[in-house]
């Protein structure tokens, strides 16, 4: 079996033990890049050299040796950071993100760029400036979006683990679709500074793993405080790894009736089903709870997200970086026309619904009531983890769909997301991770279902250590792609 294949902690076993070297790895998980990822389009570049040295100069640590796909939205000195932008064609990020100095402080190697939707503005990848990404399960389906690239590189043996960022399922999705593991971590658990902000009270930077353990691991390494980004808190990190293991008998897990409504996949429906039996016999008990205000999530999200991308996506005019239209003649032809040329179409759009909801006049009607509604939303949560440990709900109501087949309908796209979005209005964290595969109904090939467990802010250690306990009674994880 190729390396590439490996957990973190397998490989950290191999290491120790002087098995294996750095190099060993990082060569295997490029060599099936260079095979394969033409077909796979999970990254955008990486760099063999850069990655050889920076392991070399990689102190001791739990990732000592361990490559790690990057999101192409996180700043890591010397790389491009495009954001799957044409608007920044040719950047080259002049500094590490706060996560990537916690990563190298590791010993963990940034290795190449994970391919996503422009700004991170996608449920499917299809909105990459540069290229799409495909499912490794079924080529002709999207991976998920917008950390796409991120989990199709893990999923494809293509890198160990990754980071992506994800402001309304980004990361959790595309996890699920390409059955993954994916951790989106309370909102103040990792640090923003680095990573090019999409909605500012939204985002989060987690890790794509393959195994439950794996993201402890690797959300061991990139969490704490920092003094550049104000909304990081001051919390201590807790040994997630060390956490997974204590019984989860007795554990509480509500099952809220507003996430199993009609437009569900029945397959899903049933594996989610499954897998709260399976928690059942862990000793875990089930709760039925509600949690009225989830019809309202997906429209607060598609206000606030957008309005805070219309200000934060302000910056890029051309002036001191990225694509400038050699066209204009003055400097409101340069601002306007390096945006028309520089941004991709549903950036466009979400700029202009952002701003649009901002001006005065619709302010009241659309950002304020969405704010007020933030607060319901996270009232329900609040509620909810009075009565229960944690929440069991699908990731998405539908499977990967084929590559194309929405391109025209956003809604049907946005309805992508009807089950992520709430988890960052509230700030709390939410775990993705395989529970079984269907064939969908178009389709031949099987694909992968993914379940998500929601947990209180900061409570990164409860949804990890049931979310342990349910794959080590099970092998969805342990699932390959056949990629021939
Ligand atoms: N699909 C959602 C959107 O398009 C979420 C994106 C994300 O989490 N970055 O906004």
């Amino acid at each position: 079996m190729s390396l590439a294949t490996h957990t973190i902690a397998e490989l950290r076993r191999l290491l120790d033990a002087k098995e294996v070297e750095a190099k060993d790895i990082i060569d295997s998980v490029l060599d099936a890049a260079e095979k394969q990822d033409d077909r796979i389009g999970g990254y955008l570049s990486w760099d063999r050299e850069k990655a050889y040295a920076d392991a070399a100069q990689a102190p001791e640590g739990p990732l000592q040796g361990i490559p790690i796909a990057i999101k192409d939205l996180i700043n890591v000195k010397g790389h491009p950071c495009g954001c799957a932008s044409k608007i920044l064609t040719n950047y080259v990020a002049p500094y590490d993100a706060t996560s990537i100095v916690n990563l190298r402080e590791a010993g963990g190697i940034p290795l190449g760029r994970a391919n996503m939707d422009e700004f991170a503005m996608g449920s499917s990848n299809e909105n990459s400036g540069i290229k799409p990404a495909h499912n490794p399960w079924d080529l002709e389906r999207i991976p998920g979006g917008s950390s796409g690239g991120s989990a199709a590189v893990v999923a494809a043996n293509e890198a160990i683990a990754a980071l992506g960022s994800d402001t309304g399922g980004s990361i959790r999705q595309p996890a699920a679709f390409c059955g993954c593991v994916g951790l989106k971590p309370s909102y103040g658990r990792v640090s923003r500074f680095g990573l090019t902000a999409y909605a500012s009270s939204l985002d989060q930077i987690g890790p794509l793993t393959k195994t439950v353990e794996d993201a402890a691991i690797l959300l061991g390494a990139i969490s704490g405080s920092d003094p550049n980004d104000s909304t990081c808190l001051d919390e201590s990190v807790p040994d997630y790894r060390g956490s997974l293991e204590g019984s989860i008998a007795g554990k509480k897990l509500g099952l809220p009736k507003e996430y199993f409504t009609e437009g569900i996949d029945p397959a899903i429906r049933s594996a989610v089903e499954a897998a709260a039996k399976q928690f059942e016999s862990l000793g875990a008990e089930i709760v039925d709870v509600s949690m009225p205000h989830t019809e309202q999530a997906m429209g607060v999200y598609y206000i606030i997200a957008t309005a805070e991308a219309s200000a934060n996506l302000a910056r890029f005019d051309g002036v001191r970086y990225g694509h400038r239209s050699p066209e204009a003649s003055n400097l409101a032809e340069q601002y306007a026309k390096s945006r028309a040329e520089g941004f991709g179409h549903e950036v466009k759009l979400r700029i202009l619904l952002g701003t649009y909801v901002l001006s005065s006049g619709y302010y009241d009607a659309y950002y304020l009531r969405a704010q007020k509604l933030r607060t319901l939303i996270r009232q329900d949560f609040t509620n909810a983890f009075e009565q229960v440990d944690a929440l069991l709900t699908p990731v998405s109501p539908a499977p990967p769909f084929k590559i194309g087949e929405k391109a025209s309908d956003p809604l049907a796209m946005y309805l992508a997301d009807i089950y992520t979005t709430s988890a960052n209005l509230a700030g709390i964290c939410g775990l993705s991770l395989p529970c079984g595969f269907m064939t969908p109904k178009d389709g031949a090939r099987e694909v992968p279902i993914g379940m998500q467990l929601l947990g209180a802010p900061f409570a990164e250690s409860t949804i990890l250590q049931l979310g342990h306990h349910y794959e080590q009674a099970t092998d969805w994880h342990t699932k390959q792609p056949a990629l021939g």
